[in-house]
């Protein structure tokens, strides 16, 4: 599988990963938008938002973020989960994932 996130799932390519269970990974997004900007991805390989069947995994990714604004000491300020899904939106990297940003006051409409 050429999956980038895949890849730093098996730890064949590095990254700053700073949580884990059996279902998620976290780790920090290589060019950060926020002082906390965190992706969180499944370690199934789903290519977006289009394609997840299990609903519970969209709830594992989600519960997984919300704990770690808690840890990053940004659950009462105020954090956004953000899932990208295709072209328009933005998707670049073609494994779900959500960021986790905060840490900083955040416009609403998102661009
Ligand atoms: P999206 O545009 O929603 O698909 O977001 C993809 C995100 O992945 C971007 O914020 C990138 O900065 C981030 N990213 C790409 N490659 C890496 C990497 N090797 N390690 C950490 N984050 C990455
Ligand atoms: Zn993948």
């Amino acid at each position: 599988m050429d999956c980038l996130f895949c890849k730093i799932i098996a730890r064949s390519i590095p990254a700053t990963i700073v949580a884990e269970d059996d279902h998620c990974l976290a780790f920090r997004d290589i060019n950060p938008q926020a002082p906390t900007h965190i992706l969180v991805i499944p370690k199934e390989h789903v290519p977006s938002l289009n394609e997840m069947t299990d609903p519970a995994l969209a709830g594992r990714v989600l519960a997984f973020a919300r704990d770690l604004a808690v840890k990053e000491g940004i659950a009462d300020r105020g954090y956004r989960v953000v899932i990208n899904t295709n072209a328009e939106a933005g998707q670049t990297m073609f494994h779900l994932h959500a960021h986790l940003l905060g840490g900083r006051e955040q416009g609403w409409p998102p661009g």
